[in-house]
C-alpha cells in the first residue's frame, strides 16, 4: 500500500531521517518506536506532506505522492492522522469536530455529514456525548472522538503518532482494544508509541528508529531479546 524508498530530512543541515525504507501492506499495524528525537514524527508526517522530504520516494498504491503536480488535499483524504494532543477543536461540539472535514473536504452538506458522524460516533460509544466540548470529556473519550474523525473520512491508512501517552494505563488499554478491533476490520494503521504494553497489544511487527535511521524490524519478542544494545536500553527504560 505504501512503499517508502532512500527516505532523507533535513532539518537546516541536520539529518533527521537517513535513508528510510519502509513497506506497509494492505492490513498491517505496524509501531513505530524509538527514543525522544529519533525522527518518529517526522517520518509519520511525510507520509501525508505535513512534512515535504529532502529526497527519496513514497509510492502510495504504486504512485509517487512527492511530485509538485499531486493533489494534497487528495492525499489527506487517504492518508488519516490522528495527533498525540491538540486532536480535537475546544471550540466544537465532539459531533462538530467530525462533521468539520466531511463537510469541508469531502463537500458533504450538513445533513450528510451529521448522518455519517453519527454512524461513526456510535461505533465508538460516543452517542451520548456528541453535544459535549473537548474539555468535558476525558482523555480516551477524546481520543476515540478523533480516531472516529479520522475514519469518517474513509482513508485507506490511519497514522497515529502516539495516540495513548496523555492516557493512564487504563485508557490506554481501551485504545488498545480499538486499534484491536479496527485491526478486524482490516484497517492499516501505523502508529507510533512510547508504551510496551500497547505495543504488544497491537502491533504485528515493531520498526525502531534511532537517530533517523530504522535499526530493527521485527516482532516486540525477538526485539525485547535483541542484542543491539541501543534497543536493550530503550526496553529497559521503558519497563520501569
Ligand atoms: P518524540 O518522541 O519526542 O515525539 P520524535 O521521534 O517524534 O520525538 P521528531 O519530532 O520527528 O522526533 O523530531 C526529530 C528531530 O527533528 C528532532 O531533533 C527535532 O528537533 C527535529 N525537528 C523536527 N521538526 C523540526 C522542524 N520543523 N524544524 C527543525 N527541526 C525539526
Ligand atoms: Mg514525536
Amino acid at each position: 500500500l505504501i512503499q517508502v524508498r532512500n527516505l532523507v530530512k533535513e532539518f537546516e543541515g541536520q539529518t533527521v531521517l537517513s535513508d528510510i525504507h519502509l513497506d506497509l501492506q494492505e492490513g498491517d499495524v505496524r509501531v513505530l518506536m524509538g527514543a525522544s528525537g529519533s525522527g518518529k514524527s517526522t517520518l509519520l508526517r511525510c507520509l501525508n506532506r505535513l512534512v515535504e522530504p529532502t529526497s527519496g520516494s513514497i509510492l502510495f498504491r504504486g504512485k509517487e505522492i512527492l511530485g509538485p503536480d499531486v493533489d494534497v488535499r487528495e492525499l489527506r483524504k487517504q492518508i488519516g492522522f490522528v495527533f498525540q494532543q491538540f486532536a480535537l477543536y475546544s471550540h466544537l461540539t465532539v459531533l462538530d469536530n467530525v462533521t468539520l472535514g466531511l463537510q469541508k473536504l469531502q463537500g458533504m452538506n450538513k445533513a450528510m455529514a451529521k448522518e455519517r458522524a453519527l454512524l461513526e460516533l456510535s461505533h465508538f460509544d460516543m452517542i451520548a456525548h456528541q453535544d459535549k466540548y473537548p474539555s468535558q470529556i476525558s482523555g480516551g473519550q477524546k481520543q476515540r472522538v478523533a480516531i472516529a474523525r479520522a475514519l469518517a473520512m474513509d482513508p485507506a491508512v490511519l497514522v497515529l503518532d502516539e495516540p495513548t501517552s496523555a492516557l493512564d494505563p487504563v485508557m490506554s488499554r481501551d485504545v488498545a482494544d480499538l486499534v484491536n478491533r479496527l485491526h478486524g476490520e482490516e484497517i492499516t494503521m501505523i502508529c507510533v508509541t512510547h508504551d510496551l504494553h500497547f505495543a504488544r497489544n497491537i502491533a504485528d511487527t515493531v520498526m525502531f528508529l534511532d537517530r533517523g535511521v530504522i535499526r530493527a524490524d521485527d516482532c516486540i519478542d525477538v526485539l525485547s531479546q535483541h542484542s543491539d544494545p541501543i534497543i536493550q536500553a530503550f526496553f529497559q527504560n521503558e519497563k520501569k
